[in-house]
């Protein structure tokens, strides 16, 4: 395997303490990867294209670097600007987050060959992995089960007899695909040749590569994910799974952990197969690996992610570890921080819920513009990884995720009451949000029984609207804040449009400026 991290004489990878980590990446994971280092005695550098200037990762860091582009192509998917960054502000480590360039082969090789740690496995796994059809294959090799697939020729003919020796309906999956993208339904023969057609021309534009193969589409599963951690030399411990059945396009909204359909037999049994395929590739780091679950328990190996995966606060909470200080410390030589053979103990349940910036009621239209205000929710239990700030500027070049909101409880239901509760006091003001979305969802009977698959909010919520009648205490703190949001010296009647929208809602709210009014400013009775 090409790329194969240094190894010391008795075979384990050489120490190289990281001094100064550059973090190749933006928003809340960059600033939730600075904290770590920060925490660790690490030294930050953030990198920014010019519409991120005035982000939030920029002021964390203790240094920035301008990578000059506007576009994603031209400042953080440059692995050349990028490692000159690295060089320029004397990095020696380099941290990719997810997204980007996190599954990018060429990125951890040019991280090498510059001199500097990649905080990630070797380029081989990053190429394995990265590619669905290899994928399969080495899981085939370790005994992994999997989803039932064919290959696709291209002509008519063979690949009709594939799709229905496989029994319709069929997936359409890109062999490079990723976040969702690049899969089609097919119900009937018919429809068969021009959806392999279409994937093929999607595949192609979007991931530079147009492989597509067939799977068998399983109805009503549950996605299912192993957290695995390899010490790069054989070693490797899995950390439980999370649930991420909560789904629209395929990507996740909301995860937890643990599943409320897993127990401690079927744990084993998942994380053991995990274990197995990231242990035959001497893996380095954090990886997840995805199974798809049908209702009697059966799970098939999907995929695996070979990075930092959007979901992983939720294992944090219920193991109390920092699955970036373990990156980093696997990235440095000094080994995984429990021993192989291990699981650390899971304690209670989290709930994490995707803020996104879009319109759930219009079609999911993204959003943008500038953030008035914004309230993150706080109390016990409840973590926040954001990078919104008052005056922030959404931009419309980037994955629209704005933050991620986390609760963790004792059991499952207190985290749902938790989780609901910081959603109602969470207000981002200014821009369009998923938050009320998001309520619904956890309000939902199947939801709360813990029966929600991977297909439910495409059936149930497709035409969904927000309840007029339900205004939440988020909407109404918004629009008094909106008022509130006076800019120093500036002129509340200049700011006619956000000073009317609070009139119908001012009796609702105990709001003001950014914190809870005193009784005596709300005209409450002592
Ligand atoms: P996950 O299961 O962690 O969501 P996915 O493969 O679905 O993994 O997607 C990776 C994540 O990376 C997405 O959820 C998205 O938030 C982020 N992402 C994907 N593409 C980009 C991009 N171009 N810029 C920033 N973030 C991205
Ligand atoms: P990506 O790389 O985009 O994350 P995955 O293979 O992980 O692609 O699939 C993403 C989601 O698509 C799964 O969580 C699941 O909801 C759905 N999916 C993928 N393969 C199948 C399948 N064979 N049958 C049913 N649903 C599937
Ligand atoms: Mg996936």
């Amino acid at each position: 395997m090409s790329g194969q991290r240094r190894k010391s004489h008795d075979g384990k990878p050489a120490r190289k303490p990281i001094q100064r980590l550059l973090i190749a990446n933006r928003s809340e994971i960059a600033c939730r990867i600075i904290r770590t280092a920060r925490d660790m005695g690490i030294e930050t550098v953030a990198v920014y294209s010019e519409p991120d200037r005035p982000a939030a990762h920029v002021s964390l860091a203790d240094q920035a670097v301008a990578l000059g582009g506007d576009s994603p192509a031209t400042s953080y998917l440059s692995i050349e600007r990028v490692i000159d960054a690295a060089r320029k502000s004397g990095a020696d480590a380099v941290h990719p987050g997810y997204g980007f360039l996190a599954e990018n082969s060429g990125f951890a090789a040019a991280c090498s060959a510059a001199g500097l740690t990649f905080v990630g496995p070797a380029p081989g796994a990053i190429d394995a992995m990265g590619d669905k059809i290899r994928a399969r294959e080495l899981a085939r090799d370790c005994k992994l089960p999997l989803v039932p697939a064919a290959e696709l020729t291209g002509d008519a003919k063979p690949d009709a007899k594939a799709a229905s020796a496989l029994g319709y309906p069929v997936l359409v999956k890109a062999a490079a695909g990723g976040g969702g993208r690049g899969m089609r339904i097919v119900e009937t023969a018919d429809a068969l040749e021009d959806a392999v057609a279409a994937a093929r021309r999607e595949a192609a534009s979007a991931f530079g590569d147009d492989r597509v193969f067939l799977e068998k589409y399983l109805s009503e599963p549950h996605h299912i994910e192993i957290q695995i951690f390899g010490d790069g030399n054989g070693g490797v411990v899995h950390l439980g799974e999370r649930e991420c059945s909560v789904q629209r396009r395929h990507q996740t909204i909301i995860e937890e952990a643990p599943s409320p359909m897993v127990g401690p037999a079927l744990r084993d049994r998942m994380g053991e197969a995990a274990i197995r395929l990231a242990g035959s590739m001497d893996y380095a780091g954090a990886g997840t690996v995805e199974f798809i679950v049908d209702g009697s328990g059966d799970f098939y190996f999907l995929e695996m992610n070979t990075r930092l995966q959007v979901e992983h606060a939720v294992t944090e909470m219920i193991t109390s570890t920092d699955l970036v200080r373990w990156q980093l410390e696997v990235a440095s030589g000094s080994g995984l921080p429990i021993g192989v053979g291990h699981t650390p103990a899971g304690s209670g349940h989290a709930i994490e819920c995707r803020i996104y910036a879009e319109d759930p009621s219009a079609g999911f239209l993204p959003t943008a513009g500038r953030v008035e205000r914004v309230e993150h929710p706080a109390g016990p239990g409840i973590r926040v990884d954001s990078a919104l700030y008052d005056g922030f500027d959404v931009p419309l070049e980037y994955d629209p995720m704005l933050a991620k909101i986390v609760a963790w409880a004792p059991d499952r239901a207190q985290a749902i009451e938790r989780m609901r509760g910081a959603l109602r006091e969470t207000a981002i003001l200014g821009v369009g949000t998923n938050v009320a979305f998001l309520l619904d969802i956890l309000a939902d009977p199947s939801f709360r029984d813990g029966t929600f698959t991977t297909t439910t909010v495409g059936e149930r919520y497709a035409d969904w609207r927000p309840d007029p009648s339900g205004l939440s205490i988020a909407a109404a703190a918004a629009a008094i804040l909106c008022a509130a949001a006076v800019p120093p010296g500036g002129d509340r009647a200049a700011r006619g449009t956000a000073a009317s929208i609070t009139d119908p809602w001012q009796t609702l709210a105990g709001w003001r400026h950014g914190r809870r009014a005193e009784p005596a400013e709300r005209g409450d009775e002592e």
